[in-house]
């Protein structure tokens, strides 16, 4: 499959598109889920034109995973979460649907996660919860 840099991921990185962010550099960007499938859902993405992480550069694999482990403090540090599962989706039969690969890191118990993606979530909110990750980062 080619890499469509169109893609919604794609844009965001050339802010082509509006993300309510909290983490970049030049290799990784972090910012919140649109549709969070529990408060604080997070997205970390290589900034890399990888569609998979089977398709990702080992070296960026390895940096990006760095920067989900900072985000990841920084958001139990910053909402007192207790759990937070990190789910990666590689290709669409597990369930990617964007073709972009990113790390998703939500606060949340494995069990109590229902479908992702589902609801638009409360972009005002989501925005208070970013600045409190931010202010741990
Ligand atoms: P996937 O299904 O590919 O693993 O996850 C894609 C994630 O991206 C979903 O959780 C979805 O809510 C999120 N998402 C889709 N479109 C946008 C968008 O335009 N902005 C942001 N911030 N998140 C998005």
């Amino acid at each position: 499959m080619v890499y469509d840099d169109q893609n919604i991921f794609a844009r965001i990185i050339r802010n082509e598109l509006p993300a309510i962010k909290i983490y970049e550099d030049d290799h990784v960007l972090a910012f919140m889920d649109i549709m969070p499938q529990a408060e604080g859902h997070t997205l970390v993405i290589p900034k890399s034109p990888a569609i998979t992480l089977l398709d990702l550069a080992p070296e960026a694999a390895a940096y990006t995973i760095q920067i989900v482990q900072k985000v990841a403090k920084a958001m139990e540090q910053a909402l007192e979460v207790k759990g937070i599962v990190l789910m990666q989706l590689s290709g669409a039969a597990a369930g990617q649907t964007v073709p972009h690969v990113h790390f998703h890191l939500i606060p949340s118990s494995i069990h109590e996660l229902g479908k992702h993606a589902l609801h638009m979530g409360d972009q005002e909110k989501i925005k208070v919860l970013a600045e409190k990750i931010k202010a741990a980062l």
